[in-house]
């Protein structure tokens, strides 16, 4: 929860669904990944993110961090490793009936087993395919260095995606 919070600059409820998460996964045969070999695959970019971040390093930066944007606190890891795979979406009914503040949900989610709190369930491995890394091109437009692979073409130039969408308007 320290280095979590240290990362994300705050406690909050979503920050400690993140921590539950990370702690479940460590707790289960799973590693902090210090390249890509533990890939998330997260369906929200809320808070809780930051927490995989911090403690498993799945991390935006290095590709083994892939958001969907679902806007579901659902958590899926695939482990190059050892080609286990385990996906947590959130209950239904996490917090029970009860009515909670902010600072209850957090202490709630700190002493809960992860297994109360989520659903857990085995999935394949079909992990997303390892970051690559590609040649920058100048845009023919504004000169800037682009990944190839973002580059469009109009009018037989290759432009950058900004340089595209202003040439549509
Ligand atoms: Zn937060
Ligand atoms: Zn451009």
């Amino acid at each position: 929860m320290e280095k979590a919070v240290r990362f994300h600059g705050h406690i909050c409820p979503g920050l400690t669904i993140g921590v539950s998460v990370a702690k479940y996964v460590l707790e289960h045969g799973y590693e902090y990944s210090p390249n890509e070999e533990l890939v998330a695959v997260v369906e929200n970019d809320n808070c809780s993110v930051d927490a995989l971040q911090s403690i498993l390093g799945t991390t935006y930066g290095k590709g083994n961090l892939i958001h969907q944007d679902y806007g579901k606190n659902n958590y899926s890891f695939y482990d190059r490793r050892t080609e286990k795979s385990v996906r947590l979406s959130i209950r239904r009914n996490a917090f029970g009936d009860k009515k909670l503040t902010r600072d209850e949900r957090v202490q709630f989610l700190l002493k809960s087993n992860p297994e109360k709190v989520f659903n857990i369930e085995e999935i394949d491995y079909n992990p997303p395919d390892l970051a690559q890394i590609e040649e920058s091109v100048q845009c023919e437009i504004c000169g800037e260095l682009t990944m190839s692979s973002r580059l469009m073409v109009y009018n037989n130039s290759e432009i950058c995606i900004p340089c595209y969408k202003k040439m549509r308007k």
